[in-house]
């Protein structure tokens, strides 16, 4: 009896430990939030400095020991990998979810029932987000998606850029955007390449119509520049292949030798003329071109690029409509790809590059950005990521919902109206996440150093009258504003997974009730 009563104290205990692990880490990176954010200065263990303002960044330099602040900072890496914002606000929230559990762990309430409760939070602001919050932006109205964007990310970086950003982003991302089957697949990571060149201004940054490299040709009589070329993509060695293990041959007469030579030199002409068979015009390979195939090649007018990357080799392939073939006897005319409009070896700066231009339809792009230095190339390819994956939010499900802590106070005062319905104790753990969820515009006031009672009060009012759904906070100001009117929105999937995420943060958390260290008893 007595044994049992000690387990119980220890589950609670150990439930009480998380939410104050889970506390600490939001309190690290609680003035992190919003357009007046504080910069942390970090220092990493090789005595380097970092000045950021960036929660993802600072979560992941920071040394925890507590598995729970560990589980924390790895679902904060994970929203940032999936939609790639949001990050602070998701730990900020599941904090707040943590703290405001902490009266009913005390009060010996079970753990299940304010689970039960905080999952039917979840859906209920779901719901109200995805049926009355969120407004539709028309996909096809490109004037309408870019000042959606904008909205998005512009106050994240200099305004003089933010238009250009977000066109360029915009453009990469359709480029890239493909809906088979009826799901959308948007892959930035793989198909849209940034590549960053010094020199030039910034405003001749742009989107190339399908892809560039790093590459010249393999040998100097071969053409340079081929207006709609026909490309076969290769990832084979174009030159004769050793045996796969250790191989000693013996020759007994000297013309052995010399009949090996003939055989390699044999070998190389039938994987030529297998690809010459198929005229083409330009051939790229992820393995090696030998003396013997490129004097073959060019001696047929056919260009050669050797040991390209296989990420590139692969936009190439999406770019121009070609297929990746791994042997020479089996490219068929249907591997071929005919889409491009131009082959070109252009100068850029010091180096020569490859651009592979003018694509029909390319489902793949190169991104070219130039700038004064490499330093500002960095924060330009920085705020360039975060407007394409904005974009990319944007054009998997084109609705937007207010920014500035408007969408959490909507939230909050539904689900305090909701809470009312609800009997017997679930009913207090629900409230409370209707309270904790005012967490994200009340971080906002204190970021600008408001009075936090009276303007959230304020606010809380404004929603509670109805029909002001819009209205948040200036994050400039510390004020309550009209977020038509300052123009701040987030995309409906980055918020919703805020929430989802915060929401299933903290009930995993609260759901543990032992910690067993992996670190084995001495014998
Ligand atoms: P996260 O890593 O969570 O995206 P941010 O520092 O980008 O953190 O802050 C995002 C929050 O700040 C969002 O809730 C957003 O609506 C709000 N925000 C951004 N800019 C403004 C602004 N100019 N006025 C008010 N709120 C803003």
């Amino acid at each position: 009896m007595n044994q049992q009563a000690a387990k119980k104290e220890e589950g609670r205990k150990v439930q009480l430990e998380n939410i104050q692990a889970g506390k600490t880490v939001a309190d690290v990176i609680r003035t992190c939030l919003g357009p007046r954010a504080m910069l942390k200065m970090l220092m990493d263990p090789m005595g380097g400095i970092v000045m950021t303002s960036d929660g993802n960044a600072i979560l992941r330099e920071i040394m925890v020991h507590h598995p729970a602040a560990k589980s924390l900072i790895e679902t904060a890496r994970s929203q940032d990998e999936e939609v790639g914002d949001g990050t602070t606000s998701v730990v900020i929230l599941a904090g707040e979810l943590l703290a405001v559990a902490s009266p009913f762990m005390e009060q010996k309430e079970h753990p299940v029932v304010v689970i039960g409760a905080y999952l039917r939070a979840l859906d209920d602001a779901l719901t109200a987000i995805t049926e009355d919050i969120a407004q539709p932006i028309d996909t096809s109205d490109k004037e309408a998606l870019l000042s959606s964007l904008q909205a998005v990310v512009g106050t994240k970086m200099l305004r003089k850029w933010s238009r250009l950003a977000c066109e360029i982003a915009l453009d990469a991302v359709q480029t890239v955007f493909m809906e088979e089957h009826g799901t959308k697949e948007i892959d930035i990571k793989r198909y849209a390449k940034v590549e960053k060149i010094p020199g030039g201004e910034l405003e001749d940054s742009k989107v190339l119509r399908g892809v560039m490299l790093n590459k010249d040709v393999t040998h100097s009589s071969m053409r340079r520049r081929i207006e709609k070329p026909r490309i076969i993509l290769l990832d084979c060695n174009l030159e004769y292949t050793k045996g796969e293990s250790k191989t000693d041959v013996e020759f007994m007469k000297d013309q052995d030798f010399t009949r090996v030579l003939q055989l390699e030199e044999e070998y190389i002409k039938r994987i030529c003329d297998d690809i010459i068979a198929h005229k083409p015009d330009l051939i790229i390979t992820e393995k090696g071109v030998s003396d013997l195939a490129q004097h073959y090649l060019a001696k047929h007018n056919i260009t050669a690029l050797r040991r390209v990357r296989k990420s590139d080799n692969n936009r190439i392939a999406r770019a121009c409509g070609a297929t990746i073939v791994n042997r020479t006897d089996e490219i068929k005319e249907t591997d071929i790809g005919t889409g491009c409009g131009l082959f070109e070896i252009r100068k850029v700066g010091d180096e020569y590059f490859t651009f592979i231009e003018e694509c029909d339809s390319p489902k793949a792009c190169t991104i070219l950005l130039r700038g004064a230095s490499k330093d500002i190339l960095m924060e330009v390819e920085r705020n360039l990521q975060d407007a394409m994956h904005a974009a990319r939010n944007i054009l998997l499900d084109p609705r937007l919902v207010p920014g500035g802590g408007a969408t959490e106070m909507e939230l909050s005062v539904r689900l305090s109206e909701l809470a009312k319905s609800i009997e017997g104790v679930s009913q207090w753990p629900y409230k409370a996440v209707a309270k904790a969820i005012e967490v994200i515009p009340r971080t906002l006031i204190q970021n600008c150093g408001g009075n936090t009672i009276r303007t959230l009060t304020a606010l809380r009012a404004k929603h509670a009258a109805g029909n002001n759904v819009t209205w948040g906070i200036d994050g400039d100001t510390g004020e309550i504003a009209d977020m038509k009117e300052v123009g701040v929105w987030e995309p409906i999937r980055v918020k919703s997974q805020t929430i989802k995420t915060a929401v299933e943060t903290a009930i995993m958390l609260l759901r543990i009730d032992k910690i067993v260290s992996g670190i084995k008893r001495p014998v």
